[in-house]
């Protein structure tokens, strides 16, 4: 089976855009999204163009903040300050990578967590490790408690559309980064898998890997994950976005054609995690204006 996060996310922004309609009617405006890019890095200006015509396409008004590459650390820091202090907006999220000279987590830290649309802040990141049932399938929905990652929180809603319950399941990690490994690792444990996460030192991967039934590979290595890394009927899940040295298409982490004929369910790259990445991050948006009462933020 073969997971469309294509369709999924498609599907998920239709109840959006009811969603927010309704919000409108209710409140007088619309959730609003604030992006701060900085530099000239051809892949961040098309994800964030990606993401402003998502929310256009639900109804979502967004604004982009164009930093030149050689901004200063305070020059986006005192662009955050402004947006947290502006009760029109409810969503902020910084373009990552930032340009080598600035400090992402302090600037990632200076975003209001009640705005934290990525769920990177340092005061989410605790709730996500803290609390036992954050981004379980079903409370995910369009208001959770606070933001969660937007790709691991996509992944989990990938495995719930195929029909895979991480309860009682030994899930593998392939990757331990603060934004998709370690908190999709935090989400599978919540949602009572047996969790391990590899990395670059792990030794004896493929023994891992082959006795996972559900495998999350985010390590950005294309075709990294072959068939005799894989349980047969396993759940695979593919976070990577690169690009094919040979032939220089898009790829993933998983050498797809291969890993499809003994997987049980499995996500292409592109038309899996990535749409779904963008599907989250509205829903988020959606969640921060509800969480920040719609009736004061119009103060
Ligand atoms: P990072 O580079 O931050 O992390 C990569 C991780 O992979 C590290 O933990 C690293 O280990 C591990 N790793 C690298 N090589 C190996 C190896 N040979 N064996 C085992 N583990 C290894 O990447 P991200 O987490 O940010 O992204 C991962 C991939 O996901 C990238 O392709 C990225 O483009 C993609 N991505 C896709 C998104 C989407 O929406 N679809 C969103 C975000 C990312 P160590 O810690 O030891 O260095």
């Amino acid at each position: 089976m073969i997971i469309s996060g294509k369709e999924v996310a498609n599907s998920i922004k239709a109840l959006l855009s009811e969603e927010v309609a309704g919000l409108k009617e209710k409140y007088g405006r619309n959730p609003k999204l604030a992006v701060i890019l900085v530099g000239d890095d051809p892949a961040s200006a098309k994800y964030v163009h990606n993401k402003e015509l998502a929310c256009e396409r639900v109804g979502i008004e967004n604004l982009t903040f164009r930093l030149p590459a050689q901004a200063t650390v305070d020059q986006v820091l005192s662009r955050v300050e402004a947006l947290n202090s502006d009760p029109s907006v409810d969503g902020i999220l910084v373009q990552l990578p930032l340009p080598g000279h600035i400090c992402e987590s302090h600037v990632i830290a200076a975003i209001s967590p009640d705005k934290d649309v990525d769920g990177l802040s340092p005061a989410n990141v605790a709730r996500l490790w803290t609390e036992r049932a954050a981004g379980l399938p079903g409370l995910n929905s369009a208001a959770p408690a606070f933001p969660v990652p937007c790709t691991p929180a996509g992944c989990m809603r990938l495995l719930s559309e195929a029909g895979v319950d991480p309860d009682g399941k030994n899930a593998v990690v392939l990757g331990r980064s603060n934004i998709v490994g370690l908190p999709v690792a935090k989400l599978l444990l919540n949602a009572g898998a047996t969790v391990t996460v590899c990395h670059s030192h792990t030794k004896n991967l493929a023994e891992i890997t082959s006795k996972a039934d559900i495998l999350v590979a985010a390590i950005g290595k294309p075709h990294f994950v072959t068939a005799d890394m894989v349980k047969s009927g396993a759940a695979v899940i593919d976070v990577g976005i690169n690009v094919d040295p040979v032939t220089g298409v898009l790829c993933g982490d998983v050498d797809f054609d291969a890993v499809a004929a003994k997987a049980g369910a499995i996500t292409p790259v592109p038309g899996g995690v990535g749409p779904m990445t963008i599907a989250m991050l509205l829903e988020n948006t959606v969640g921060c204006f509800l969480r920040r009462g719609p009736a004061r933020s119009t103060a």
